[in-house]
């Protein structure tokens, strides 16, 4: 390794504690850890590691759910971290250029600092990396009214596994010559190249945000709630479903006030960003009246102001402090048509309290866009945890649902990816893999079933 370079190769040090990401999967202290600071030092790295046939755990923020980062036994560690410059903002076009390592955070708030706004928002924002971001297709908050990071990616540049450089950094949305590649990468989730550049279509920034929490006493009102917010509502940018025991749970550990007197079975939290603050306001408040008066929510509280928006994001968004109080736990990530969701949910619930008795199971999700959370633990026996997976997915697939919604495959689902693609897909993956990566290098054994 001494031949790329003291700048590139960091001696172990911490080196579990910078192997593992936010999953239940396993680690193991990597050979080394690479940092390349540029696109070319990348394209060194894996033109060196692809002649020595040296396997790559390829890290962005670590803050992945399905242990794809984690390092394996006998893999060095590719770091982006050191990729962390925004190159460009265009405030003219409202595109930013930037390096793969840069955090979601950063580009938010660069976005704001030039009136520009980036609506892709996740709770590891001030980890996560546009880089991992794209090689997850992560989705989020917002997904409802801006589409997954996909839709904001225009350009893209990419280091294969041979350390060739295909560069296409467009700054346009319409680029039709020949195949659009970059489309191949983003949720590639690192099997078949390294992300080092993205270009990123901004947008333009709300200057007025509202946030209410609706109480509602069951999951098919939540599906009206929305038909009813999307006909009225133009605006409506986020609509997060929880079950009570989640919000229970999530304000317990946050020391937080429970949000009504009363206690609901379902709780929705809508969010609106627009240009004229009492416009919103007033919509938002009309849109509610109506759901009260047709009975479809039973209570709400509109935030009054930032801050109170803050508490009530707070429930939602004590994801974090709920994977680390359940661990060891599974987290899933699963999608169904919305017919179907409330039959899947209430057999869930029932097969899981029944043969996991000791175990919280808590659901939440994003519903606008037919995606369910669900967090299960703790497990101590690992083989209870690959017995609740193994049942979940078997129901998630009677239900025509797919076993990841957002977070990818990674190695937790890997086994389970025949539930969701069939063998002519997996087979033509490992055949792209396969031209691509020839050697195996980039994150082996990793998504594609063996
Ligand atoms: C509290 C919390 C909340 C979350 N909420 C959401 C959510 O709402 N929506 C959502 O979609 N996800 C969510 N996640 C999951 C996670 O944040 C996303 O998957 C995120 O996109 C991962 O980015 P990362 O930089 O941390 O990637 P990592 O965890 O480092 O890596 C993820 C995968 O991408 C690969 N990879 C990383 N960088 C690159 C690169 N530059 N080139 C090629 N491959 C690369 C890795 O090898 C790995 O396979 C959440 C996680 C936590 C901890």
């Amino acid at each position: 390794m001494r031949e790329l370079g003291e700048h590139i190769v960091r001696p172990p040090r911490s080196l579990l504690e910078t192997a593992k990401d936010w999953s239940a999967a396993p680690s193991s202290p990597p050979l080394a850890i690479l940092e390349p600071r540029s696109s070319e030092e990348v394209s060194q790295v894996l033109a060196f590691c692809n002649r020595l046939q040296i396997p790559l755990a390829i890290q962005g923020g670590m803050t992945g759910l399905v242990g794809g980062a984690n390092s394996m036994p006998g893999e060095a560690v590719l770091s982006l971290a050191k990729l962390n410059r925004i190159e460009h903002i265009d405030t003219t076009a409202g595109t930013a250029l930037i390096q793969a390592g840069v955090t979601l955070e950063q580009l938010q708030n660069a976005a704001e600092e030039h009136d520009w706004f980036f609506p892709l928002d996740l709770g590891a924002r001030g980890s996560c990396q546009l880089g991992g971001n794209a090689a997850t297709n992560a989705g989020g908050n917002r997904v409802i009214r801006y589409g997954m990071m996909r839709n904001a990616i225009l350009g893209l540049e990419v280091i294969l596994a041979d350390g060739t450089r295909l560069e296409r950094l467009d700054t346009v949305i319409k680029n039709n010559a020949g195949f659009d590649l970059k489309q191949l990468f983003i949720g590639s989730e690192g099997q078949l190249g390294v992300i080092t550049q993205l270009v990123i279509q901004l947008q333009p920034r709300p200057t007025a945000r509202c946030t209410a929490l609706c109480a509602l006493d069951g999951l098919t009102k939540s599906t009206q709630l929305l038909k009813l917010l999307k006909g009225v509502l133009p605006e409506l940018s986020a609509f997060e479903v929880m079950w009570s025991d989640y919000v229970h749970e999530s304000a317990r550990l946050q020391g937080l006030a429970l949000p009504f007197q009363a206690q609901y079975p379902i709780y929705v939290l809508i969010e609106t960003l627009g240009h004229d603050l009492s416009l919103s306001v007033s919509a938002v408040e009309n849109a509610l009246q109506q759901a009260l008066l047709d009975e479809v929510i039973l209570d709400a509280v509109l935030a009054q102001s930032e801050q109170q928006a803050q508490k009530l994001w707070s429930y939602r968004e004590g994801v974090s402090e709920l994977l680390t109080a359940l661990k060891p736990c599974a987290a899933f990530d699963v999608s169904v048509s919305l017919p179907k969701m409330q039959a899947l949910v209430l057999d869930l619930q029932e097969e899981l309290t029944n043969r996991f008795k000791e175990q919280h199971h808590l659901f939440f999700g994003h519903l606008g866009d037919g995606n369910l959370h669900l967090i299960s633990g703790p497990y101590p026996d690992p083989e209870d945890l690959h017995a609740l997976e193994e049942l979940t997915y078997q129901r998630i697939a009677a239900y025509g649902g797919s076993i990841s919604a957002e977070h990818g495959i990674g190695v937790v689902k890997r086994e389970f990816l025949h539930h969701s693609k069939s063998k002519e897909e997996i087979d033509l993956m490992a055949q792209l893999k396969k031209l691509l990566d020839p050697k195996s290098i980039l994150n082996p054994q990793r998504v594609i079933p063996s």
